[in-house]
Formats: structure tokens, C-alpha cells, sequence
């Protein structure tokens, strides 16, 4: 799933080109993924968009007037494609937008689970549909995520990827943190000392920055990411092989040096099967 560094790494590559001209037609959009009916798509025909916004995992594009919010969220299988003038896309993407100049962005969806939404919103409506997230990842801070660690007690993997807690971290960026942070996914975020509390707020930052820099030029998954999906491989400050465990929906992969003081984590699913 996209998470913060590959949404901010959209949001500024769309900044530009969604404003350059009006609205033409919006629409067709699959009707799994278009949430709203009211106002209607054809509402943002001939208007101009102000530019791309971002908030957590979704992009925001309010158009110019201020009078509405399209609201785009890519799930785990969702794409977006900015088409220059000409350019050939998809036959039947979930959800289109064309410019005046035949620009097309367009979203795409693999698989049969329609899972990714768009959401044409009043930007009250926007306001609500957003309310709920926590603050924005990037930036946070070491004191306010004391605070947010100290409000609720919970395994630091499960915490950093609630949306309600902290906005912009999925499962991904998780693994990436606290293995730069050399702190266990399951160690319980309340137990944790105030120098860790210092290493997981810098680990924040500095990995989502890392992510969003390689990102904007272009990098895949496998330059991106040195925890996330490489089971067995070495790890890259101690060279002991990544290990990996279920958790909840999510497989969660670490180091047991740098992060486990040596233990190997069990099956969270199985062993409660067992119990
Ligand atoms: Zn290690």
C-alpha cells in the first residue's frame, strides 16, 4: 500500500499539472469506487483544481473556488497516472478525470476487490471525512509522540500503523522505523524509556524522508525498502538474516539483533490457535 513518502512524492509530482487547466469531464467512475453521489462528478466540470494536498495516505484536490474537495484514497491496489495530452492509458480505469488541454489522471485498480475510493466532498464534508486521523507522521516530534505513545498501550508495530494515532504509516514504513529505531514490533509503547521514545521520533522522520527523497526519483520497492519483504537477507547494519512473523492481518519483518536482543518472535496467529 502507498503510504506517507510515496503519497507526498505524488502530491508534489501532481501539484503543478492537475491546475494547469479546467476540468473537462469527470468520470466515468467505477461504482465501487466513487463513494459520494452528492454533490455530483459533473460538479467539477469546468472548474479548476487549486493544486494537490495531502493528508496521511490520501490526496486532496480542492478546486479553485473552494467549493469542493475531491478526495482520492488508493487503498493497497490503487494506482494513479497523470497522462500527458495523447497519451494512451487504460481502457476502463476505476476513476478518470480529463483536463481541457486532454490531460487525463486516471485510477486504476488491480485485481476484482474494488477497494480504492474517490469522494467528491463540500470541504466541510472533506473536514469530517479526515477528522478522525491522527497527526501527520512527518514532523511529528519526539514530545507530542510521547504523548501519543503514553495515551494507550499497545505493540509499537500495531500503534504505528492506526491512522487514529498517527497518520501516514502503514505496514511497510512500520518495519522500516523500528528497525532503524532498534526497537521490537511488540514491545508495548507505554514501557518504553525516553531516549527509545527519542530514537522511534528521529527513526520517524528520518526514514519517511529518506523514503519520500528516493521516491521522487522514481525508485521501486526494492531500492526503497531494506527490512520490508526481505526475509533471509542480511541485514544491513549487522548482517544477521531478516526474520519475519504474522501479526494480526500483517506480516511484520526485523532483526532479531538489532531489535530483539537475540529472540526469535513466535507466530502471534498459530500460537494463539495453540492456547
Ligand atoms: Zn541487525
Amino acid at each position: 500500500m502507498p503510504e506517507l513518502p510515496e503519497m507526498e512524492a505524488w502530491r508534489r509530482a501532481l501539484d503543478d499539472p492537475v491546475r494547469a487547466f479546467p476540468v473537462e469531464k469527470a468520470g466515468p467512475a467505477h461504482v465501487a469506487t466513487l463513494k459520494t453521489f452528492d454533490p455530483p462528478l459533473a460538479a467539477l466540470e469546468g472548474r479548476r483544481l487549486k493544486g494537490a494536498e495531502r493528508r496521511g495516505k490520501r490526496l486532496l484536490f480542492p478546486t479553485d473556488d473552494d467549493e469542493l474537495v475531491l478526495l482520492v484514497h488508493l487503498m493497497t491496489a490503487g494506482r494513479l497516472r497523470y497522462l500527458r495530452p495523447g497519451e494512451k492509458g487504460p481502457k476502463s480505469p476505476a476513476f478518470r478525470l480529463r483536463f481541457q488541454d486532454g490531460a487525463e489522471l486516471v485510477l486504476t485498480e488491480a485485481g476484482s476487490k474494488k477497494r480504492a475510493g474517490v469522494w467528491l466532498l463540500t470541504p466541510e464534508q472533506a473536514d469530517a471525512e479526515l477528522a478522525h486521523l491522527g497527526p501527520e507522521a512527518l514532523g511529528l516530534g519526539a514530545g507530542r509522540l510521547a504523548e501519543i505513545l503514553r495515551a494507550d498501550s499497545r505493540r509499537l508495530h500495531s500503534l504505528l500503523r492506526d491512522q487514529r494515532a498517527i497518520a501516514g504509516i502503514g505496514r511497510a514504513w512500520a518495519n522500516e522505523i523500528l528497525h532503524h529505531a532498534k526497537l521490537s514490533p511488540f514491545a508495548l509503547s507505554t514501557q518504553l524509556e525516553p531516549d527509545e521514545v527519542e530514537r522511534l521520533a528521529e527513526a520517524i522522520d528520518s526514514e519517511l524522508a529518506r523514503g519520500l527523497e528516493l521516491r521522487e526519483r522514481g525508485a521501486g520497492d526494492k531500492q526503497v525498502y531494506r527490512v520490508h519483504k526481505r526475509l533471509g537477507e542480511p541485514c544491513y547494519v549487522c548482517g544477521t538474516p531478516l526474520a519475519r512473523v504474522d501479526y494480526e492481518e500483517h506480516t511484520v519483518y526485523y532483526c532479531s539483533r538489532c531489535q530483539t536482543g537475540g529472540r526469535v518472535l513466535k507466530d502471534r496467529r498459530l500460537s494463539r490457535l495453540l492456547k
